[in-house]
């Protein structure tokens, strides 16, 4: 199956190909086109040159005849028919002097009298049989001398210099031929118009013509053709006065085009060459990046249904896996049991052992949990210390129990950490999906009912679902859903106050207690909708809303200071101290007023945020209680790690007070250890005159409970008057 990633890729290859071929074509063809268009040029310009030699031949031909014919003697010999004279002269001479290949001299009536070719004299009865085409020159040549003459004084100097020149053919030979008269060159000879000799030079256009020609316009292989001319040469046609071609000129051209394409080869074909590779390795380039990106695509895969601490699938998957196996079971399939896996004590381990610790911790629970499954089943981490496990064909009964119970074991057993051991156990909650109607939702809530339960009944055990469980679960949903709509009215809510007194009966403070008198179904616990709302995430709000109607009391009653409980949630919010500064200033309470109260229920943790909370508070003046003193492990750790100023013993010792059981030197040795400290010592939930007299007598001088006050309204607290001659307080 083809990818994204690699059908994208192959698209892009393909356009750099397509585009690649089609820019060199485009350019091979127009450097073709260019590299023709100069070639023609120089092609047209080279007959230009060709045209021109032959003029400049033509041309020069009445020149050297008249440096001969122009002359006293020259008439007087021809006159004479002095033959000897006339090849020294004006025959044989031209063409060895300037390679004249033919001449003749014709007589006034037209009859030549003399001949020479290619260097010889002709027998006069060859020199009579003269070309018909140089016989029409020449009589063309007579009537030009006759028009010229017409008027002229002096006839000899009206011909003086005249001539004729052509192209022409003689039989099969093309020659550039001139027809001038013989003419004196002083008065010492007297000619009279029409007696005039004419000379007649004819030079050939063959190779050696061709080959001056060439050698002036440095055109090479100048030659005459006959045939037709081949492809590699250019060729130019002599024609004649009626443009009849007469030869054909034909050379090697130049073109430097060609030449310069050839003298760029080597470089066109490095430069195309590097190319290649540039675009080679640009596509191996693009290949390897997109299964780089093939195989991150996998890997984002993987992360995203896995959790990357443990290596297990995430909630995601989870439910996907659950889903499917709940589908499979509803047509046939094996039997599906959803088991919600909590640890117990987990944040513990994290806060004093540190986030290593928890994170090893979290790994050997999930290789244990991966040990004690068989193939088919599914474990996933859901969460911090949540897992659940899909299981697949196990029934119900004995072997499910079985199961349970020892999964409970082998999670209990210590876990050897670096940090060193570690002990939590695990709740488990079951649920079995056969017995849940409403598909993969109603299958979870139960399994997390069945859960809630284990943990109620004392952690470190396994709970099966049943229909009652459903029931307390749907209740934290309506308290959820109630306590959000409370916030947003407000007026169900309120706050109690419970007054604190010193030993001497003077008041040492009260205590704020959040209170839902307001809510649908009658007033609920604090110790209920505290904890749902610390689950959910609404005790910030709450919280802050109870510090501020705290705070806002103690500041118009004159109370000499107020307690407010704070959730540890609370604390890892980064704007905590803040808000509570702000609170302060807003209901003119100085902070030496303000008491927060810790509680170790819920665990503090040792995190940055809590601990820069605190400390920005306690400078600020705010002092710090920990409460329920007594009832979590760490006590002392807790006194220092957050510079406690009170500590509140828990209502659980109070209560058990002169028993045998021992409590009595419990709570003695921590009054003595929390004076060691320094710290003040209040004792929660004093009922009794008894229980009073006992813990004054351990050293105990601050109490809160029944005996002195109940927790109450703002008003009842204004109005209240204890019995005991305890101060009333300045409203
Ligand atoms: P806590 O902080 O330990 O509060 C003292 C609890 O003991 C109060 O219960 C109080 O009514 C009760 N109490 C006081 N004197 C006596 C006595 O002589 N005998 C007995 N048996 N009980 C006594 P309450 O008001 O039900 O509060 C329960 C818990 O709810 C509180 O325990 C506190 O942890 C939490 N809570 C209450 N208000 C808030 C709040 O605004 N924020 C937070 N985070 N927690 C709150
Ligand atoms: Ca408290
Ligand atoms: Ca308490």
């Amino acid at each position: 199956m083809k990818t994204n990633t690699e059908s994208f890729s192959t698209r892009i290859i393909a356009t750099i190909l397509i585009t690649t071929a089609a820019v060199t074509l485009a350019v091979a063809l127009l450097a073709l086109q260019a590299t023709r268009e100069v070639d023609a040029d120089a092609i047209e310009r080279q007959k230009t040159f060709v045209a021109r030699g032959l003029k400049t031949e033509l041309d020069r031909i009445p020149g050297e005849q008249q440096a001969s014919t122009i002359w006293d003697e020259a008439v007087r010999r021809v006159r004479a028919d002095d033959q000897d004279w006339m090849d020294g002269n004006i025959g044989i001479w031209m063409h060895d002097f300037y390679g004249h290949d033919l001449t003749y001299v014709l007589a006034p009536d037209g009859r030549p009298i003399h001949g020479a070719s290619a260097g010889r004299r002709m027998a006069p009865e060859v020199a009579a049989q003269m070309a018909q085409p140089l016989a029409d020159l020449a009589r063309q040549t007579r009537m030009q001398m006759a028009s010229a003459q017409r008027n002229a004084e002096d006839p000899g100097e009206a011909v003086l210099g005249l001539s004729t020149t052509a192209v022409l053919s003689l039989g099969k030979q093309a020659v550039l031929a001139s027809v001038t008269p013989i003419v004196p060159d002083t008065p010492a000879v007297t000619q009279t118009a029409g007696s005039e000799y004419l000379h007649v030079a004819v030079q050939y256009v063959d190779d050696a013509l061709a080959a001056r020609i060439g050698e002036s316009f440095s055109l090479d292989d100048a030659a005459v053709i006959t045939s037709e001319p081949g492809a590699a040469l250019a060729s130019y046609p002599v024609a004649d006065a009626a443009g009849n071609p007469v030869a054909m000129f034909a050379w090697t051209p130049d073109r430097p085009g060609l030449r310069l394409a050839r003298e760029m080869a080597p470089v066109l074909t490095f430069f195309g060459l590097f190319c290649l590779f540039v675009l080679v390795s640009l596509i191996v380039r693009l290949r390897k990046s997109s299964r780089h990106l093939q195989e991150s695509e996998a890997e984002a895969r993987y992360l995203a249904n896995h959790d990357s601490l443990a290596g297990l699938p995430n909630r995601m998957h989870f439910e996907d896996r659950l889903e499917q196996a709940l589908e499979a079971e509803q047509v046939g399939g094996p039997t599906v049991t959803l088991l919600s896996v909590d640890l117990d004590h987990f944040k513990m381990v994290n806060d004093t052992m540190g986030h290593a610790a928890g994170d090893e911790l979290i790994r050997q629970v999930s290789t244990r949990m991966l040990a004690h499954v068989r193939e088919a089943d599914t474990v996933a981490r859901l969460g911090g210390d949540e897992f659940g496990i899909v299981l697949v064909g196990m029934g119900g009964g004995e072997a499910l129990l079985s199961f349970c119970a020892g999964l409970v074991h082998i999670l209990s057993l210590p876990y050897q950490l670096e940090a060193g051991q570690a002990h939590v156990s695990a709740s488990i909650g079951v649920a079995a999906g056969k017995e849940v109607r409403g598909g993969i939702e109603a299958v979870q809530r139960s399994a997390d009912a069945a859960l809630y339960r284990a943990k109620a009944d004392g952690r470190g055990r396994y709970c099966i679902f049943t229909e009652q469980m459903d029931d307390v679960l749907r209740r934290r949903h309506d308290i959820e859903r109630n306590l959000r709509a409370a916030l947003l009215s407000g007026d169900q809510l309120d706050v109690a106050f419970q007054p604190i007194f010193n030993v001497d009966g003077t008041l040492f403070g009260a205590e704020a207690l959040a209170r839902w008198p307001g809510a649908p179904g009658g007033p609920l616990s604090p110790d209920l909708f505290i904890a749902v709302a610390e689950d959910c995430g609404l005790i910030q709000q709450l919280g802050l809303w109870v510090l501020k109607e705290a705070c806002a009391f103690a500041s118009t009653s004159g109370l000499p200071r107020v307690s407010v409980n704070v959730s540890s949630v609370q604390l890892r919010s980064a704007d905590f101290a803040a808000e509570v500064l702000q609170v302060l200033s807003e209901a003119g309470l100085p902070a030496a007023r303000l008491e927060l109260e810790l509680t170790e229920r819920s665990a503090l943790d040792s995190g940055a945020t809590t601990h820069r909370n605190l400390k920005e508070l306690k400078v600020a003046g705010v002092s710090v209680a920990l409460d329920d003193f007594a009832t979590g492990k760490s006590l002392l750790q807790y006194v220092r790690d957050f510079d406690i100023d009170v500590i509140k013993i828990d209502h659980s010792f109070v209560s058990r007070l002169g028993s045998v059981d021992g409590t009595d030197q419990v709570v003695r040795a921590l009054v003595d250890l929390g004076h060691a400290m320094g710290l003040q010592i209040v004792a929660e939930g004093v009922e009794t005159e008894q229980q009073r007299e006992l813990l004054i007598a351990m050293g105990c001088h601050i109490f809160q409970g029944y005996l002195l006050g109940r927790p109450m309204s703002r008003t009842a607290f204004t109005a209240f008057r204890p019995t005991g001659g305890i101060p009333r307080l300045t409203a």
